[in-house]
């Protein structure tokens, strides 16, 4: 894998793209710095070779140019602190005034630019504005992973005017490194738990992961259209009616590849969506009408901890109940633990994709995990088995 570390950057200019995507709140004050503080050791890596670190970001979504909310500005005094320097602001990306700060940096220099995404030309991937940005610096370094399946012009298109200068920065190459040794070499037995809402957004994943996993763990609201294929009654719950012949022919494949799918056999049952709502145990296959399932189930959570608790990796995407609500968020508390277990035990454990990392954050299981994955979107395309444009951009 090219990263920072294949190289010396003394007097090099690089231009780093990097995941400033944090939230701010109403005094534009940043509410979460984990995203920035990620970025910190490819930066310093950068200015004690004695080279000059041209900083670049998205932040937020803006519609049709600046924004006052959107601006990186407001990221300037908390930066100067974490590096300690005095970061510079350019407060258009590209343009004279940006070419004219970024030719007048010095070794150990820093200048951040505004959001890239105040053109429309970013997001579009427009090659000139790629090349526009290009023209800043020497070499170029993604470190941003949260964008990596994004073909956009400062995490994809940029890197053709690098082509022997182009590096991935310290996020990447970890988050590649521990995402490919659960998809390209896991030790048996494999186990992938999949939670979350729908079939819909996980089906490329369950596709992808049936030949290479020795388990595999349906729960959280997508279980119902597995169970509905296998002729259960499932009441009110979130059900994908377009989804049951897919939902069959996976139960088809796992047989046919020697998959052991776990689907749950009991439930948590509620009679409205809602923390306060009427709650019984049930079997998953039988629930009365006007009813539906949130959780899962005591003896599927007493099963799949076990399957967990022997496997040597295990990749867990998605909540295995409504973990937002107290009532329904035992059976998600119970399966983190049993992943938490697993790992203080030696299996490599991976979580990752939004809802799963808030609910280990929430049990206070981060540091009881192999690695937690801050990728979202990025990852879930990774293990789908796609080609993440802004990784290929790097290695071609
Ligand atoms: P996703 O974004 O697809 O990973 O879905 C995450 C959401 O799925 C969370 O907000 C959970 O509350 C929700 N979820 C989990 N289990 C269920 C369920 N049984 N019924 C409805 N929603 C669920």
């Amino acid at each position: 894998m090219k990263t920072i570390d294949n190289l010396n950057l003394n007097g090099l200019r690089a231009i780093i793209r990097v995941d400033f995507n944090v939230p701010l709140n109403d005094k534009f004050e940043i509410a979460d710095a984990t995203r920035i503080n990620a970025a910190i050791p490819t930066v310093k890596k950068i200015l004690n070779d004695g080279g000059m670190a041209i900083l670049m970001s998205h932040l937020g979504r803006p519609k049709t140019g600046p924004e006052e909310r959107f601006s990186l500005k407001h990221l300037v005094p908390y930066l100067s602190e974490k590096l300690d320097v005095e970061v510079k602001f350019a407060s258009d990306c590209t343009g004279e005034d940006a070419r004219k700060m970024a030719s007048e940096m010095k070794n150990g220099d820093v200048l951040l630019l505004e959001n890239l995404r105040f053109h429309k030309e970013e997001t579009k991937g427009d090659e000139d504005f790629a090349r526009d940005l290009a023209t800043l610096a020497d070499v170029y370094v993604n470190d941003a992973f949260g964008t990596a399946h994004r073909a956009h012009a400062s995490t994809t298109i940029i890197a053709r005017f690098f082509p022997e200068d182009k590096y991935f920065g310290y996020i990447m190459a970890n988050e590649l490194a521990h995402i490919n040794k659960v998809m390209k070499d896991p030790k048996k037995p494999f186990t992938v738990i999949l939670g979350g809402a729908k079939v819909s957004g996980k089906i490329e994943i369950i596709r992808n992961l049936l030949d290479k996993v020795d388990n595999l763990i349906i729960g959280g609201g997508m279980m119902f259209t597995f169970i509905k294929a296998m002729g259960g009654s499932v009441g009110n719950s979130l059900i994908e009616d377009n989804l049951i012949d897919v939902a069959k022919q996976a139960i088809q494949d796992a047989k046919d590849k020697g998959v052991n799918l776990l689907i749950p056999t009991d439930t948590i049952i509620a009679d409205k969506f809602d923390n306060d709502a009427g709650k019984a145990a049930c079997d998953a296959y039988k629930i009365p009408d006007g009813w539906m399932g949130l959780d899962i189930g005591e003896k599927t959570r007493e099963g799949f901890a076990g399957i967990i608790e022997n496997s040597k990796t295990i990749l867990w995407n998605g909540p295995i109940g409504v973990f937002e609500m107290s009532n329904f968020a035992e059976g998600t508390r119970f399966i983190a633990e049993a992943v938490a277990r697993a790992t203080d035990k030696g299996a490599f454990s991976l979580v990752g994709g939004g809802d799963s990392v808030a609910a280990i954050n929430k049990y206070n299981l981060a540091d009881r995990v192999s690695y937690v994955s801050t990728g979202g979107g990025a990852m879930l395309e990774y293990i789908e088995g796609k080609v993440l444009p802004g990784i290929k951009a790097i290695e071609d």
